[in-house]
C-alpha cells in the first residue's frame, strides 16, 4: 500500500453538511486542511466556511475528536482563495449536487492546481465520466470519486470510484490516506447511478413504503418488521427516512430515475407519493422538521410519541409493536410485509454483480457499513438459504436473478480450512480478500482451538509470540472468571510467549465489572465475595501491570468503570479513535476499585503541564472521576490523561488488531517491567479542598446529597488518606485505601439502590 503520510495537506471545497465533516475528519487525523466556500457575505468573505466550523464546534455527536483538530481546519472563499489548492495534496470537492456547478469548478481548479495533487468530489450520484466532460487528460488521470456517508466521522463507508483513466498509483495514495488516516473502510464501486449503498438502500426504502401503503400496515408494524428481525437497526424503514429527511426522498427519486436504465426495476417503484408530498409541504420533514411519520406531540404540556395514519395523513398515538419473532426464512415466508420490503431487496442485490460492485463482498460491506446493516443483502439470503429464496421469488413472481440461480443450494459464503470465502460468478469460491496488513481476529480463531476459555474470557494464540485476551461475557463485563484467566495467562505467556494483547472484537471494549453479580452478592449480603471481587480484580490487574513482559490494551467504543482501570494498568495502550473511557463508578455510589485512582494520579503527576506539588495531580484526577467524565473519543481521553503521550491511536478500527499486535512486539525488545510509583499526597488538608470543590457543586444544585458523600470518600483516596504531607504513600497503600473506601459505599443503602436503577434503566440514579 501506499505511503500515508503522501498527503500532508488537504483542500475541501463546499462546506455544507458533508464538506464540513469530511474537513473535521482530515483534522481528526492530525492533518490541516483548508475549507473552502463561496463568498455569500461581501463584508466576511470567509463568513460560510467559517459558519460552518462554528457550527460544528456546537454539533452532538461532535465532528472534531477534539479541540487542537478543530484548529486544524483553515477557512476561506473560493474566489480569493483558490490558488492555495497548489499548497494542497488532494482537493476533495463537496458542493451541491449540481453537474453544471460542478463542471464549472473543476474548470477553475484545473487552471490553478499543481498536477499530481488528487481531486475528487464526493458525489452522491453523477456518474465520473460526466463530471470530467471537458477537462484535460491530466485532470482525468488524476480525478476519483470519493463518496463519504454522513455523519462523515462516524460513518465508516466510503465508496471509492475510479476511471478507465485515474492514475492508480494516485488513487492508491488517496486510498492509503482515507484507510488509514481517515479511519474507512473501503468498498470500490463501478461507475454507476448511487454507487452501491444508496442504490440498493433507495430501492429497500422505496419497497417498504410502498408495501406499507399497499399492505395497509401501520408505520409502528412496518419498522417493528424491517428493523431487528432483518438486522436492520430499531428505526425500520419509517423512522429512518424521519432521521435522514422525508424531504430528501423525492430528491433521490428524481436523481435516481433520471440516471438509471429505462429497465431498472428502481424506476417500476419509484412513486411520487401524495402523503410524503403534503408532509413536505406542511413543515414535516422528519425530525430536523415538525416530525414525520412519527411525531412528539408537546401540545397540552406533556409529550405524547405519535405516529402517522397513512391512509389519512391524520397524526394518532402511537403503538408499541413487538418484532415478530419467527427466524427470517419462516418470516419472508409467511408475513407479506417482510416479503415486500425484503424479497424485491434481495433480488435487485444480487442483480448488481457485477455492474455496480466486482463481487457480492463489496455489496455486503457497503450495506453494512453505509447503513449499519449486521448482515450484507447475501449474508442475508444464507439465513434464508439460497435455494428457498429462489423458490419463495418464483412463488411471489419476482425473476430469479443469475447469481441466486447459480447458488443452486448452495450458501454464498462458507469457510474452508481456516478461510473465509465467498462464491464468485464463476461459480467457484474465492478466499475473502483482506486489506493489506489489517488482521482479522475471526480468521484467527477459526483455526484454532482457545488456549484457555470460561464463561467470562479466552486466550488465544495470535501468532509471533503474543497472545490475546478475549473478554465474552455480556456486554463484555468484568468479574472473577476474567481474574481467574488473567492469573492463568500469565506464567502461560511468561513461559512460552512475548506478550499479551487484551482485545475483542466486540461492539464495545467493556462495560467494565458485572453490575448483575455485584447487585445478587450485596442482596444477600455476601461482604466478603465482593471484598474478594475486589482484592482479587487489583491482584490481577496489578499482576498485568509487573508481569515480565509487555501488556498492550486495545480499547474501542465504552471502556468504562473496571473496563478502563484495565487500561490503566496495561504497560500501553494502543486505542481505537472512536473510544469512549471513564472511570464512572461514583454514578452508582462507588469508586474506582482496581487500581484506577492510583494509576491516574500517576499519570497525572507525570503531566509536565501541571505544576509539581501534592496537590495539582489529585485534584485534577478529582475533578475527572467524582464527574464520572467519559471521553468523546481518544484524543480526548488522552488530554484526560487516560491515555499517556506515548500511546498509541488508531483511525480505523480494522486495522486495531494489527496495531496493537505491533505495538506489543515493540516492546519486547529489553522490556523492563515498570517500578512501583511513590506517591506524596496532600493528606487530610487536600481532603478538606475537595470536600469544599465538592459542596459548591452541591450549593449549585450540581451535585446530590449523596454525591457528596461518595465524592469524600473518593477524596480520601485520592489524596492519601490519614497519612502526613511528608509520608510516602505506596502502591500498596492506595489499593488498601481504594479496598476499605469501596467497602464502606458498597454498604449503603443508597449505592444499592444507585447500582439497581442503573442495571433497570441503563441511568443513573441521583439520589
Ligand atoms: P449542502 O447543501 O449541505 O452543502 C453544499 C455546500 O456547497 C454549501 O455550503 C454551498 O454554499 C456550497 N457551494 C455551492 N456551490 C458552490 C460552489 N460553486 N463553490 C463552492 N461551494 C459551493 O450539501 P451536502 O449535503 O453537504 O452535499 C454535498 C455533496 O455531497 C453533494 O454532491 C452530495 O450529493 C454529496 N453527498 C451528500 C450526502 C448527505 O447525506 N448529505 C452524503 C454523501 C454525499
Amino acid at each position: 500500500m501506499s505511503d500515508v503520510s503522501a498527503i500532508k495537506k488537504v483542500c475541501v471545497i463546499g462546506a455544507g453538511v458533508m464538506g464540513a465533516g469530511i474537513a473535521a475528519q482530515v483534522a481528526n487525523a492530525g492533518i490541516p486542511v483548508l475549507l473552502l466556500d463561496i463568498v455569500r457575505d461581501p463584508a466576511d468573505r470567509d463568513a460560510v466556511a467559517k459558519g460552518a466550523v462554528a457550527r460544528m464546534l456546537k454539533t452532538d455527536p461532535a465532528p472534531f475528536m477534539s479541540a487542537a483538530a478543530a484548529k486544524l481546519v483553515e477557512t476561506g472563499n473560493i474566489e480569493d482563495h483558490l490558488g492555495r489548492i497548489a499548497e494542497c495534496d488532494w482537493v476533495v470537492e463537496a458542493i451541491i449536487e449540481r453537474i453544471d456547478l460542478k463542471q464549472d469548478l473543476y474548470a477553475k481548479i484545473e487552471a490553478v492546481r499543481r498536477p499530481g495533487t488528487a481531486i475528487s468530489s464526493n458525489t452522491s450520484t453523477i456518474p465520473l465520466d460526466h463530471l470530467i466532460a471537458g477537462r484535460s487528460e491530466e485532470f482525468a488521470r488524476d480525478f476519483l470519486i470519493t463518496h463519504f456517508f454522513n455523519p462523515p466521522r462516524y460513518m465508516r463507508l466510503i465508496e471509492i470510484v475510479t476511471g478507465p483513466k485515474s492514475d492508480p498509483a494516485l488513487v492508491a495514495r488517496v486510498e492509503a490516506f482515507v484507510d488509514r488516516a481517515m479511519g474507512k473502510t473501503i468498498v470500490r464501486a463501478k461507475d454507476t447511478p448511487g454507487f452501491i449503498a444508496n442504490r440498493i438502500g433507495t430501492f429497500w426504502i422505496q419497497s417498504g413504503l410502498n408495501a406499507a401503503f399497499d399492505l395497509g400496515v401501520t408505520v409502528e408494524e412496518a419498522d417493528a418488521i424491517a428493523g431487528k428481525p432483518m438486522g436492520v437497526p430499531k428505526t425500520g424503514i419509517f423512522a429512518l427516512v424521519d432521521l435522514v429527511g422525508v424531504d430528501l426522498m423525492p430528491n433521490l427519486q428524481k436523481s435516481l430515475t433520471s440516471t438509471l436504465a429505462p429497465d431498472d426495476p428502481y424506476q417500476a417503484i419509484a412513486k411520487a407519493s401524495p402523503l410524503i408530498e403534503k408532509m413536505i409541504a406542511d413543515g414535516y420533514t422528519g425530525r430536523k422538521g415538525k416530525g414525520g411519520f412519527y411525531r412528539l406531540n408537546r401540545d397540552g404540556g406533556g409529550k405524547r410519541k405519535e405516529a402517522i395514519d397513512l391512509a389519512t395523513g391524520a397524526y394518532r398515538e402511537a403503538i408499541t409493536v413487538q418484532p415478530p419473532r419467527a427466524d427470517l426464512a419462516t418470516l419472508v415466508a409467511t408475513n407479506a410485509y417482510a416479503w415486500a420490503v425484503l424479497g424485491p431487496t434481495l433480488a435487485y442485490a444480487a442483480s448488481l454483480v457485477p455492474s455496480a460492485a466486482d463481487d457480492l463482498v463489496a455489496i455486503d460491506e457497503a450495506m453494512k457499513l453505509g447503513y449499519n446493516w449486521k448482515w450484507g443483502p447475501f449474508e442475508l439470503i444464507d439465513k434464508i438459504g439460497a435455494a428457498r429464496l429462489a423458490a419463495l421469488m418464483t412463488e411471489k413472481g419476482v425473476p430469479v436473478p443469475p447469481l441466486i440461480a447459480l447458488a443452486g443450494d448452495r450458501s454464498f459464503y462458507r469457510v474452508e480450512g481456516t478461510k473465509q470465502q465467498y462464491l464468485g460468478l464463476d461459480g467457484a469460491y474465492h478466499d475473502v480478500a483482506v486489506p493489506e496488513g489489517v488482521i482479522r481476529f475471526e480468521d484467527l480463531k477459526r483455526g484454532q482451538q482457545p488456549l484457555l476459555k470460561n464463561g467470562s474470557a479466552a486466550l488465544w494464540d495470535i501468532g509471533d509470540g503474543v497472545v490475546a485476551l478475549e473478554f465474552t461475557g455480556k456486554m463484555n463485563a468484568l468479574d472473577g472468571e476474567v481474574m481467574k484467566i488473567i492469573g492463568k495467562a500469565i506464567p502461560l505467556v511468561q513461559a512460552s510467549y512475548k506478550a499479551l494483547i487484551v482485545y475483542n472484537d466486540g461492539t464495545n471494549f467493556s462495560a467494565g465489572a458485572n453490575l448483575g453479580l455485584a447487585l445478587f452478592a450485596l442482596n444477600i449480603a455476601a461482604w466478603g465475595e465482593v471484598e474478594k471481587l475486589v482484592a482479587g480484580g487489583q491482584q490481577a490487574y496489578k499482576a498485568l501491570k509487573y508481569a515480565p513482559f509487555p501488556v498492550v490494551s486495545a480499547p474501542f467504543g465504552m471502556a468504562i468503570g473496571g473496563g478502563c482501570e484495565i487500561l490503566l494498568n496495561s504497560d500501553a495502550i494502543q486505542a481505537h479513535a472512536e473510544t469512549y473511557t471513564g472511570l464512572v463508578e461514583v454514578g452508582v455510589g462507588l469508586i474506582p476499585g482496581w487500581g484506577g485512582c492510583g494509576e491516574m494520579i500517576e499519570r497525572w503527576m507525570e503531566n509536565p503541564a501541571l505544576p509539581k506539588g501534592p496537590m495539582p495531580a489529585p485534584s485534577k484526577v478529582f475533578e475527572i472521576v467524582s464527574t464520572a467524565t467519559v471521553s468523546k473519543s481518544a484524543a480526548q481521553a488522552r488530554d484526560y490523561g487516560f491515555l499517556r503521550p506515548s500511546d498509541g491511536i488508531t483511525m480505523n478500527r480494522d486495522r486495531l488488531l494489527a496495531d496493537t499486535k505491533a505495538k506489543a512486539l515493540s516492546l519486547v525488545d529489553g522490556y523492563q517491567p515498570p517500578k512501583p510509583p511513590e506517591f506524596r499526597l496532600p493528606g487530610e488538608s487536600g481532603r478538606v479542598g475537595m470536600k469544599m470543590a465538592a459542596e459548591s457543586f452541591h450549593k449549585r444544585g450540581l451535585a446530590t446529597d449523596y454525591d457528596l458523600v461518595v465524592s469524600d470518600a473518593l477524596a480520601g483516596v485520592l489524596t492519601g488518606g490519614p497519612a502526613d504531607l511528608v509520608d510516602v504513600v505506596t502502591e500498596k497503600d492506595m489499593l488498601k485505601l481504594e479496598r476499605e473506601a469501596f467497602m464502606l459505599r458498597v454498604r449503603d443503602p443508597r449505592t444499592l439502590a444507585r447500582i439497581e436503577t442503573m442495571l433497570e434503566t441503563g441511568k443513573p440514579l441521583r439520589n
